[in-house]
């Protein structure tokens, strides 16, 4: 069986980045990638453009915020400040070409076996052995829709691709987040009708974290579709779907009940890709997995690490990019530290990636709403 002392499965911003700072070690590794580089990105509809900006501020000490790697800029690359999928899948490419990042595509990781040695990652392609496995599998390909009795009749929002071509003219749409407001907004632009169905008020910011409320990209957009008569937005929880007949049928739990021709779009968000490794996580109350606080290792499953943006430490979420990208290098020192590298090597890698905005071991920080 083939032997790799650190594998990486996934080469989204989650994989590509980690394997780009162990490639600034002699650390063995391989990225096992499913499909190709920047795979989800590849397969976002294709008018959806990134929310977080992208800017070249890197030579102010400041890394472009989308940017997983040093001297890089996803806006220097693409000359665009909102990338579409498809542009910052060429951004990754980019590096893995550049950085000679190892990546081995068309390799399914199916299963992840513990052994006495080390861990046993069964592919489509075989199976192979390591010491250290990188679970960076993202969330795009578990899209979710949670709890809702008659969620056979609704549409996930990730396989729209093109809401604009959607036929028929009035649509319900779930979900009020990133996802489901985009879809209104492209859908009322075209002049077709959308009730959106949320919780509560779409555009309320009661918080300056983008984690829980619209981004600036998306409120202004928003802005410009609120007041249109093609647009409708209702507060509640949906209880069922159900069909009648040709048309379906959305009751919230206050016994509102809206009806549509077309299967309501259901923008309810995504959870990690875990097939492989379920069996191996232990998991919080809100059904993400339990990290320790030190090193993203998974709880009791030493050597195997979370990154991405499932990655939740009591109350911080870290699913941005910008976010998540800084436990790259918590990851890093935890794997040379192992591998007991030499110290004065270690610390000025980890003083190097801590400028560069790719280490945060102190949480403390990240509770500051902004005032203004
Ligand atoms: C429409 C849309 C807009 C978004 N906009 C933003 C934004 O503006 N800013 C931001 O920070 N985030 C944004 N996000 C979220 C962002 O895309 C994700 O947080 C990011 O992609 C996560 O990176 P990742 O590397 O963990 O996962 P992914 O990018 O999903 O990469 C995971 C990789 O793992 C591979 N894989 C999965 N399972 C296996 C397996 N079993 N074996 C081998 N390979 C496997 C996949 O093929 C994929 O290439 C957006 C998401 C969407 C859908």
């Amino acid at each position: 069986m083939r032997f790799v002392n650190v594998i990486i499965v996934g080469s989204g911003p989650a994989g590509i980045g980690i394997a780009s700072l162990l490639n600034e070690t002699d650390i063995d590794y391989v990225v096992l990638e499913k499909g190709k580089v920047g795979n989800s990105f590849l397969e976002w509809p294709e008018k959806m453009k990134m929310i977080t900006p992208s800017f070249p501020s890197n030579a102010f000490g400041q890394m472009d915020l989308n940017a997983i790697a040093t001297s890089t800029s996803p806006a220097f690359t693409s000359q665009k400040e909102h990338l579409t999928g498809k542009e910052y899948a060429a951004y990754l490419s980019k590096i893995e070409e550049l950085n000679e990042i190892k990546v081995e595509g068309n390799t399914e990781v199916e299963k992840i076996i513990k052994s006495d040695e080390g861990w046993v990652v069964d592919t489509n392609k075989g199976k192979l052995k390591c010491n250290y496995l990188v679970w960076a599998a993202g969330e795009f390909f578990n899209p979710e829709i949670k709890g809702i009795p008659g969620a056979e009749y609704c549409i996930h929002s990730s396989v729209i691709k093109n809401p604009s071509n959607l036929e028929g003219d009035n649509f319900v749409v779930i979900g009020g987040y990133e996802s489901g407001v985009q879809i209104a907004i492209e859908l009322v632009d075209k002049g077709k009708k959308v009730t959106l169905i949320n919780p509560i008020q779409v555009n309320r910011v009661d918080t300056s974290d983008p984690s829980q409320v619209l981004s600036p990209y998306t409120l202004e957009r928003f802005a410009k579709i609120e007041k249109s008569n093609n647009f409708t937005e209702v507060h509640g929880i949906v209880k069922n779907v159900s069909k009648i007949e040709h048309n379906f049928s959305v009751e919230l739990i206050d016994k509102t009940v809206i009806e549509s021709k077309h299967n309501p779009i259901c923008a309810t968000g995504f959870s990690l890709v875990q097939k492989p490794i379920e069996r191996l996580i232990t998991f919080r109350s809100d059904g993400l997995p339990l990290l320790n606080k030190e090193t993203d290792e998974f709880q009791n499953q030493e050597n195997m690490y979370l990154t991405g943006p499932s990655v939740r430490h009591d109350n911080h979420i870290f699913c941005f990019i910008y976010k998540f990208r800084q436990r790259f290098g918590v990851i890093a020192e935890d794997i040379l530290n192992k591998e007991m590298y030499r110290i004065n090597d270690i610390v000025s890698l980890v003083k190097r990636w801590k400028q560069k905005g790719l280490y945060l071991s102190d949480l403390s920080c990240c509770d500051e709403e902004c005032v203004c």
